[in-house]
C-alpha cells in the first residue's frame, strides 16, 4: 500500500508526451482513429455487444489506462449499443497514473463533450497503490483501475475478461511489460471466446501471446502502420461459470441489500427475506452513519480491506447523488486525536507517507474548526472525499430492482440442503423458498442456522443519540474522535455510539446518551451544554468476528474441514490437504463490526462476482482473509477443537 508518483508528462505536442517512456499516448494525427481500429473494431466490439443477452456483462482488461482514451471510446460505444440492464466493466493496469491536474487539463483538451468527463474527474482515483473501481450511467459501466505494475497486480485479479486491450508503450520503448508472465497471466483469466489486440506486431510479442496459448494471427494495422496482432483463446476453466438463475438472501440490512442488488445486476433473480417489517432495521438502521476508515501504518488486511472498501463504497455513493440525493453527502470526514497517543499516531502515519492527500490530510484544530464551522480543539486528520450515508436511504434504493422480491415479517426457521436435483431450502414461519444459492446476511443471527452454527459472530449492542440541530452548530462535515457526528438530517443531529459486550438489553438508556454526549464534546465542547434527558436513540447490534474481518464467501462443511486439517493440531506447517467438503451454493456476508458501510458493498461485490465469475473488486489475497472457513484452520492449530 503506498502512494503513486504520478506520470511525467510534457505537453509541447497536440497529444500529451511521456517523459518516463519516450513515447506519446496517442499519435497526433488519428490516434483516436488508431485506437477505434486496432482496439475497438479488431475486437469485432460491436457486434459483441449487440450478441449479449440481457443482464450479461462484458468484461475488458487493458494494460495501460494512460489518458483513458480507449476507455472513453468504448464507454461511447457501449451507451450507444448495449441494453440498460447490460454492464461493461473495463478493468485497467496502470503503474503511472496520469496527475489530477493532467487528467483535468487532458479531458477539457481532447474529451470536453464525453457524456462520462464529469463524473470520471469526480471518481478519479488518489495515486495510490490498488484497486479503485468508479461508477457510470446508473450501473450500465463500471472501470476498476489498478494502479501498479501489472506484471505484479494481474496474478492477484480473480474473474474471467472476455476482450483484451494489450496496449502499453511499444515493446522496444517498454520491454519491462511484455514479459511472457503478463501473456500467461492473461492466458488464465481468458475462456475459449476471448478476444485479444494490440497495436504491434512483434515477433516477440507473437511468441509470447502464442507461448501462453493463444491463437494468434497478423492482422491489418491502423493508418501507416502495417501489421498488428489478434489472439483468441483462454483457459476453459476460466469460462464464466453460468449464473444461477435465482438466489435467496436472508437479512434485508445493508449486507443483504447489498448483495441482493449486486446479484441482481448479473442477471439473478433474488427472493430477499428478513424477518422484520422493513428494510435496515438491525445493525444498519441509524439514521446516518459515517464512511469512515481507521487506516494502520502497517499493511494489514484490515487497513487494506478498509481503504479499498472505503474508496469503493464513496465512489458508488458519488455515483449515486445525481439520482439519489437522500442516500447522504460526501462532505469530507474529520478524525480527531482525542489523546496525545493517538495525535503520535497519526503524525507518523503522515510522515510515512504512505497515503495521497486525496485520501487523507493533517489538519490544525483551526482548520478542523474552519471545516466543520464548530469549535474543535482537537488537531487530526481530513478525509476530504469521505462523508455520511443514510443506510435505510441506500437500501430503499438497493433493493428497488425488478429482479428483487423482498418477504418482510418472515423468520427463518430452517435451512435443509435437498438433493436430486442439489438445492437448499429454506423455511420461514410462513413460507417454503427454494434454491441453489442461499447467501446467510443476517448478522450474528445466522448463527442459529445449522449449517453455519460454528461461525465465531459475536453481536455487541450499540446506542446511538439524537436530538434536535437548533441552538447548536451548523456542521458542515462528519467529525470522528471516539464516536462521530454527522452534519443535521431533517434537523436533528445523530451521533453515537456505544460500545458494550456484555449488555444485550433492547432498551435505550439515558446513561448511554450521557456516556455518547461525553464523547462527543470532547472533540465539539459546544454539545457539552445537551441535556442527556432530552436525547432520543436506537439500539442496534453490530456483528464482529475475532479477527475483526467479516466473513465472506462460501461454506465449508464444518465436520469435513476439521477431518481434512486435522494433522495442523500437530503440524502447524503441514499443506499437504486434500479438498474438503463445502457446503457447495451456501454463502456468507456477515460480521462488519461497525464498519459495515464501507466494507458490506465491496464483500457484496465478492460474493456476486464469485457467484457469477466476474472479476472480483478485490485482490485474491484479500479475499482469502475474508473465508468463512479460516477460523476452523486457527482453532485447529491452536489445539482448540
Ligand atoms: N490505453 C491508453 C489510452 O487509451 O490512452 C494508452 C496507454 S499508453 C500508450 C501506455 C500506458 O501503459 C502508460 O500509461 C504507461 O504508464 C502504462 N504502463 C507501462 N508499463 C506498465 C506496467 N508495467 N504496468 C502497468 N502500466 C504500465
Amino acid at each position: 500500500m503506498k502512494c503513486l508518483k504520478p506520470a511525467k508528462i510534457e505537453w509541447h505536442l497536440p497529444s500529451p508526451f511521456s517523459k518516463d517512456f519516450d513515447d506519446v499516448y496517442f499519435s497526433d494525427d488519428g490516434g483516436e482513429a488508431e485506437k477505434q481500429h486496432v482496439f475497438i473494431e479488431s475486437n469485432q466490439l460491436r457486434e459483441r455487444i449487440q450478441r449479449l443477452a440481457p443482464y450479461e456483462h462484458l468484461t475488458i482488461g487493458e494494460t495501460g489506462f494512460g489518458t483513458g482514451l480507449n476507455f472513453l471510446l468504448t464507454a461511447r460505444l457501449w451507451l450507444s449499443e448495449s441494453l440498460p440492464t447490460q454492464c461493461l466493466h473495463f478493468i485497467s493496469f496502470e503503474k503511472f497514473p496520469l496527475s489530477r491536474a493532467d487528467m483535468t487539463k487532458l479531458m477539457e483538451q481532447h474529451h470536453a463533450h464525453h457524456p462520462l468527463k464529469d463524473a470520471l474527474l469526480a471518481q478519479y482515483p488518489p495515486l495510490q497503490e490498488g484497486y479503485h473501481p468508479l461508477f457510470f450511467a446508473e450501473g450500465r459501466i463500471r472501470l476498476t483501475l489498478i494502479f501498479g505494475d501489472v506484471n505484479d497486480t494481474l496474478p492477484e485479479l480473480r474473474g474471467c475478461v472476455d476482450v483484451w486491450y494489450l496496449d502499453g508503450f511499444s515493446p522496444t520503448k517498454n520491454p519491462d511489460m511484455w514479459q511472457a508472465s503478463l501473456f500467461s497471466q492473461m492466458y488464465r483469466l481468458s475462456h475459449a471466446n476471448t478476444h485479444v489486440s494490440t497495436f504491434t506486431a512483434s515477433g516477440n510479442v507473437r511468441r509470447g501471446l502464442r507461448d501462453a496459448g493463444f491463437n494468434v494471427q497478423i492482422s491489418q494495422g491502423a493508418g501507416r502502420k502495417r501489421d498488428m496482432l489478434v489472439a483468441q483463446g483462454g483457459k476453459s476453466e476460466a469460462q464464466p461459470r453460468s449464473t444461477s438463475s435465482h438466489a435467496i438472501v436472508v437479512g434485508a440490512g445493508l449486507a443483504g441489500c447489498h448483495t441482493a442488488r449486486a446479484l441482481a445486476e448479473r442477471g439473478v433473480r433474488v427472493t430477499l427475506i428478513d424477518q422484520n417489517s422493513q428494510i435496515a432495521q438491525g445493525g444498519s438502521g441509524n439514521p446516518q452513519g459515517a464512511l469512515y476508515a481507521k487506516l494502520a501504518m502497517e499493511q494489514t488486511p484490515s487497513s487494506e480491506l478498509h481503504l479499498f472498501g472505503l474508496l469503493y463504497s464513496v465512489n458508488l455513493v458519488s455515483s449515486l447523488l445525481e439520482t439519489q440525493p437522500n442516500v447522504g453527502a460526501l462532505c469530507g470526514v474529520l478524525q480527531l486525536a482525542t489523546t496525545d497517543k493517538e495525535h503520535e499516531r497519526q503524525t507518523r502515519l503522515l510522515q510515512a507517507n504512505l497515503f495521497s492527500t486525496d485520501i487523507l490530510q493533517a489538519v490544525s484544530s483551526h482548520d478542523a474548526s474552519e471545516l466543520a464551522n464548530a469549535l474543535i480543539d482537537k488537531p487530526g486528520l481530513f478525509f476530504p472525499k469521505a462523508g455520511w450515508v443514510s443506510p435505510v436511504a441506500w437500501c430503499a434504493h438497493l433493493i428497488n430492482h425488478p429482479l428483487i422480491n423482498c418477504h418482510f415479517s418472515e423468520q427463518v426457521t430452517k435451512l435443509d440442503v435437498l438433493s436430486a436435483p442439489r438445492r437448499w431450502r429454506i423455511t420461514t414461519n410462513k413460507d417454503l423458498y427454494e434454491s441453489e444459492s442461499v447467501i446467510l446476511c443476517s448478522a450474528s443471527d445466522t448463527q442459529r442456522l445449522s449449517p453455519v452454527q460454528h461461525l465465531p459472530l459475536k453481536a455487541i449492542r450499540g446506542q446511538t443519540s439524537q436530538i434536535p440541530s437548533s441552538g447548536l452548530p451548523d456542521l458542515k462535515t462528519v467529525v470522528c474522535g471516539d464516536g462521530y457526528i454527522s452534519p443535521a438530517l431533517n434537523e436533528s443531529y445523530c451521533f453515537g455510539a456505544t460500545f458494550d459486550l456484555h449488555d444485550l438489553s433492547r432498551e435505550v438508556k439515558v446513561k448511554d446518551h450521557q456516556h455518547n454526549l461525553q464523547s462527543l464534546s470532547r472533540v465539539l465542547p459546544d454539545f457539552a451544554k445537551v441535556d442527556p434527558n432530552q436525547c432520543n436513540g436506537r439500539v442496534g447490534y453490530r456483528c464482529s468476528t475475532p479477527d475483526y474481518l467479516p466473513l465472506v464467501g462460501e461454506v465449508g462443511d464444518y465436520e469435513s474441514f476439521v477431518k481434512t486439517y486435522a494433522r495442523l493440531r500437530v503440524d502447524s506447517n503441514w499443506k499437504d490437504f486434500e479438498t474438503p467438503l463445502m457446503h457447495q451454493g451456501l454463502y456468507v456476508n456477515v460480521g462488519h463490526g461497525s464498519k459495515g458501510l464501507i466494507t458490506c458493498p465491496i464483500s457484496a461485490d465478492v460474493l456476486a462476482a464469485m457467484i457469477a465469475g466476474t472479476p472480483s473488486p478485490l485482490p485474491n489475497r484479500l479475499m482469502e482473509r475474508l473465508d468463512p472457513n479460516r477460523f476452523i484452520l486457527r482453532d485447529l492449530i491452536r489445539n482448540r477443537i
